[in-house]
């Protein structure tokens, strides 16, 4: 299967791509192929990939907002989610990743439960992803062996739904996983080099806590529990201090950086970019859950991001719009062991053609800053993943949008019945 997208800018300059067998074979040079995108005027960019979230909580988008982490959490989330089955999932996972293919979009490292329905969509979808089921066993010795029995009958056949969607260990934080169980999934991890993504030092609390249950730092706790390493990634990092971020740097580990949720959730820090960077710690982007978001927009989110930090950092310089890009593509490509993740040969060929002749987007001085400051999903023309054309045009190819939509809204309003929400 071959595919030519013809003539669209490149870094500014009109460019044909080339692709075979879901790689970029070349670069400005027109071949035959089986399919051929007329793309003069057009942006090519790499696709962007969402390094942390849940996405079938699309279902409880809007449900619950305003609200403390804990409070949100526990009176609301928790009681919905003890009522969702996997069809639900599956449901909500296709209703985000509709989104994420719309807004350019082609992988997620998600982390939540009912883990087949989540495979079931991103197979079907075309997309791809690191899927985790949620880990957690409160200090319960029955939850965690079920559990724990559950992810090693999965291991043989973890590759059952195909090239593009790959296991990853999901122990959902230091507070709600035991130690035991912690040390089960590092061992685990160790041994069948799976990542490990979990969420880490989100807030000032879990930190406090962390220190008076442990005596030690959450990044510190994650070392002796022997998580710490390059397959770690940690979701947040808001809090961590100058020695927990070199410890992560040494060992070679991601922070999931998800401005927009810390901002809604008021966790009342921003994660310390400037500082994580000089100490060599590899950060990519996220958009967490659209609980928290409340979309999956990762092009409003590069810009947030670049936002946060300059204010942050009380400097315009920090975190440029081509460093944002990176976050969410080159940077994310190496965290999640997608190969190269700009536009070059022997790339996958992951991309995404945008438009920027709309009055948002014009002039085109410079095509990255108007990507990062004033497009959004909605400028997405093309999306590709793998040389697979998701969408085209603006027209998704890979489902039915209008039965994803209402097979999405049907299911979500039968949940909040079962579980007692406003239905
Ligand atoms: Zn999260």
């Amino acid at each position: 299967m071959s595919l030519l997208i013809r003539d669209p800018f490149v870094g500014g300059t009109p460019t044909s791509i080339y692709i075979e067998d879901g790689r970029i074979a070349a670069l400005g040079e027109e071949r035959p192929a089986d399919e051929t995108i007329e793309a003069a005027g057009l942006h090519a960019f790499p696709s962007l990939k969402n390094g942390h979230t849940h996405a079938a909580m699309t279902l409880l988008r809007g449900y619950g907002d305003d609200l403390p982490l804990m409070e949100w959490l526990e009176k609301k989330i928790w009681p919905a989610e003890a009522h969702l089955t996997e069809e639900d999932v599956y449901h909500g996972t296709r209703l985000a990743l509709l989104e994420m293919i719309r807004s350019g979009t082609t992988y997620l490292c998600d982390m939540y439960w009912h883990r087949e329905g989540v495979c079931r969509a991103v197979e079907e979808m075309g997309v791809k992803g690191h899927v985790a089921s949620v880990f957690i066993d409160l200090g319960d010795r029955e939850k965690a062996r079920e559990q724990r029995d559950r992810i090693a009958a999965r291991l043989s056949d973890r590759d059952r739904h195909g090239p593009r969607v790959r296991m990853a260990l999901g122990p959902h934080a230091i507070y709600t996983v035991s130690e035991e169980s912690l040390e089960w999934i590092a061992d685990l991890a160790r041994k069948e080099d799976l990542l490990v993504h979990i969420h880490l030092s989100e807030t000032r609390g879990e930190v406090e806590e962390c220190r008076r249950r442990h005596g030690l730092s959450p990044a510190r706790y994650l070392e002796k529990v022997g998580l710490v390493g390059p397959n770690l990634i940690a979701a947040h990092g808001v809090w961590l201090d100058a020695g927990e971020r070199e410890l992560l740097a040494a060992a070679g580990a991601t922070v999931v950086t998800n401005p927009t949720s810390n901002l809604k959730l008021a966790v009342g820090g921003i994660f310390p970019y400037r500082e994580a960077r000089e100490a060599g710690l590899r950060v990519v982007l996220g958009t967490d859950g659209a609980g928290t978001n409340n979309n999956l927009d990762l092009i409003e989110e590069m810009k947030i991001a670049a936002l946060v930090q300059k204010h942050r950092a009380e400097d315009p310089t920090c975190l440029p719009a081509a460093e944002a890009l990176a976050l969410a593509t080159t940077e994310a490509s190496e965290a999640f062991r997608l190969g190269p993740g700009g536009i070059e040969v022997g790339a996958a060929a992951d991309l995404m053609l945008v438009d920027l002749s709309g009055p948002a987007t014009t002039p085109v001085h410079d095509p990255v800053s108007n990507l990062v400051y004033a497009a959004s999903g909605r400028d997405v023309h093309t999306t590709i993943c793998d040389g697979e054309v998701l969408m085209r045009d603006r027209v998704v190819r890979v489902a039915d949008e209008g039965e994803i939509l209402a097979e999405a809204a049907r299911a979500a309003r039968a949940l909040l019945a079962r579980s007692g929400g406003a239905g």
